[in-house]
């Protein structure tokens, strides 16, 4: 089985290659206030395994707050791709919707982590 998986944004301007050996690893939504609004289903990798194919110059980055996370969405046609975690930031999360083969509709029972009150970097 092929572990390397495509990922792209809507428009195809952005394309990700991602080395998934466990498949779908960390499969969650968030309830924090960037993650709940845009409400996307996300799993990780570790930094290594994601490679940007094409699109480094449409690839539009976003941070905020204590800016350890950065989130990368397409300029063209809005769609977040992936981040870099501000929890683990030798990972990044990506968006599955944008990966090749995957049905989102088999993923419509993941259950949210508590980022808005149990974020592990704000538990003191
Ligand atoms: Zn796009």
């Amino acid at each position: 089985m092929d572990i390397v998986k495509k990922l792209s944004c809507h428009c195809g301007a952005i394309e990700l290659a991602l080395k998934l050996p466990n498949g779908l690893e960390k499969l969650r939504k968030c309830n924090c206030s960037i993650c709940s609004r845009r409400n996307a289903v996300v799993a990780s990798v570790p930094l290594e395994n994601l490679k940007i194919v094409k699109g480094h110059s449409e690839l539009s980055r976003y941070t905020f707050n204590t800016h350890t996370a950065k989130h990368f969405f397409c300029s063209i046609c809005g769609i977040y791709t992936h981040h870099q975690r501000r929890s683990v930031p030798t990972e990044y999360g990506f968006n599955i919707a944008c990966l090749e083969g995957v049905n989102i509709e088999d993923y419509s029972h993941i259950g949210y982590l508590d980022g808005k009150n149990n974020h592990p970097k704000d538990i003191r």
